[in-house]
């Protein structure tokens, strides 16, 4: 039987045109292998249905159903008020409860049932991000010896916050019972090296793996990236201006789902400074698009009223009855007009106080004429910054930083523009959507393979 790669994330496509570098590089790898993708169905069950096929642009995927209790304490819970402010830095946002991880365990429990009534042993399994953290070893305790791999989409958290979960220590045991862990960058490997070696159950191999008890893990960085040509051929699509008649003379773009973790009251404060000494006789504007995500979680209603205060204070304050420099778009913006917006925009802040790549960095560089490119403002704490050195770096802590950045994009000679688009765009294109996959998939099916369990 060939190997075929099934993959699991918490959201499968379904119907939606392709958007974004994981799905694309997931689907070609799957097509590939002849594959499966395991996800939640979009609408919620009961919790107990069976694996459910849905349609989606000519593929078949598999579907498990949520129920409306998994939906709050598995995935609004555990995942994203316990792992993903862990993972953020911001522990100080963690909602802990002990209804949250029973259902993150029993829904993981779960899942894994579902994978091996039909993963057969010579498949490869490919897991995805922290919504599935203990998988594998669910897996592995129903017998299963398939190489399983993890790619951990967001930061890796740091081993101090660790203490906060209940049982810490099941977090390195549920690591080491994948294959290979996948994680965006250099800096994240070091944090997760750092938990093992504080791990008395570990020890290092020569070959840099882990060995604890009787399993052994690689642990490596993947960046991912996107499907470049298809972001840069959206964004030179020869189509008329987004902006219509209101078209700003000047702007920044932004572009995050409404998260804390992207660091965006920062961004307009510093923008509001940049404002107060700007040239005279310059009209710029910050056009932040920022859809809500998890509204149901107290954390994401404090930053959307944080950030609704702040963009009518500034647009009060500076705005002229021909000029608003602030335009807010809380609503989710198709991707092919945002790559037309991010080819006429002469400068992107990515300001993430923590962020696993940060995508949109690397969208903002495929989007640009290289003839004449705008300029990336990119958070030192973005994934996206340890390779893309020539961004303007900047702290997205410190507001004068920030300020200082503005002014300087906005002036920067047409020279330096030109060299360090040429340079970040070296970056985007060396780790695009599809090296990334093939990477993963090729260090994964060389590992070593998991010996069955001994009953
Ligand atoms: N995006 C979009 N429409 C929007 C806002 C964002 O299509 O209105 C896309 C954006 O182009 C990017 C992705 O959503 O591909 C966000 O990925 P990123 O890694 O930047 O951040 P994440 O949301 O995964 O934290």
């Amino acid at each position: 039987m060939p190997s075929r790669l099934i993959a699991v994330s918490n959201r499968i496509p379904a119907g939606e045109p392709p958007s974004g570098g994981l799905v694309v590089a997931l689907k070609d790898a799957l097509a590939l292998s002849g594959g499966l993708w395991i996800g939640a169905h979009p609408e919620t069950g009961t919790g107990r249905e069976p694996l459910e096929e849905i349609q989606d642009n000519g593929n078949t995927h598999l579907a498990f159903r949520l129920s409306e209790d998994d939906l709050s304490d598995y995935y609004l819970g555990y995942a994203n008020s316990v792992l993903w402010p862990l993972c953020h830095r911001r522990v100080d946002l963690i909602d802990m409860s002990a209804a949250f991880e029973a259902r993150y365990r029993a829904v993981n429990a779960r899942v894994g049932r579902m994978i091996a009534s039909i993963a057969r042993p010579e498949d490869v399994i490919w897991v995805h991000d922290y919504h599935f953290f203990p998988l594998a070893s669910e897996l592995r305790a129903l017998g299963l010896s398939n190489r399983i791999g993890f790619f951990l989409h967001i930061p890796f958290p740091e081993l101090g916050s660790l203490s906060v979960l209940s049982q810490p220590e099941d977090f390195s045991d549920w690591l080491a019972s994948y294959n290979l862990v996948g994680l965006q960058t250099r800096a994240d490997v070091a944090r997760c090296l750092e938990v093992y070696r504080a791990d008395p159950r570990a020890e290092f191999l020569v070959d840099g793996s882990v060995k604890f008890e009787d399993r052994v893990t690689e642990i490596r960085s993947f960046p991912i990236g996107i499907d470049v040509e298809d972001f840069r051929t959206q964004a030179a699509r020869d189509a008329p201006d987004p902006f219509g008649r209101a078209a700003p003379e000047s702007f920044v773009i932004g572009v995050d789902r409404l998260d804390y973790s992207k660091g965006i009251p920062n961004r307009f404060r510093a923008f509001g400074r940049y404002l107060e000494t700007r040239p005279e006789g310059s009209y710029p504007c910050l056009v932040q698009i920022a859809p809500p995500t998890r509204e149901q979680v107290q954390a994401y209603q404090d930053i959307t009223s944080e950030l609704e205060e702040i963009a009518g204070h500034l647009n009060g304050a500076f705005a002229e009855l021909d000029w608003v420099p602030i335009r807010y778009i809380h609503r989710s913006i198709d991707r092919t007009v945002l790559a037309r917006l991010h080819r006429r925009a002469r400068v992107c802040a990515v300001t993430s106080i923590a962020d696993g790549m940060n995508l949109v960095a690397k969208e903002f560089v495929a989007a640009q004429d290289p003839a004449d490119p705008g300029v990336l403002i990119l958070s030192r704490f973005a994934g996206a910054a340890e390779d893309m050195t020539d961004a303007l770096l900047v702290n997205p802590y410190d507001i004068d930083d920030m300020t200082e950045a503005y002014r300087r994009a906005f002036a920067m000679p047409l020279e330096e523009r030109q060299a360090r688009h040429t340079a970040c765009m070296e970056v985007v294109q060396r780790t695009d959507a599809a090296s990334w996959a093939k990477q993963f998939l090729a260090v994964l099916r060389a590992c070593v393979p998991t010996l069955p369990r001994q009953v």
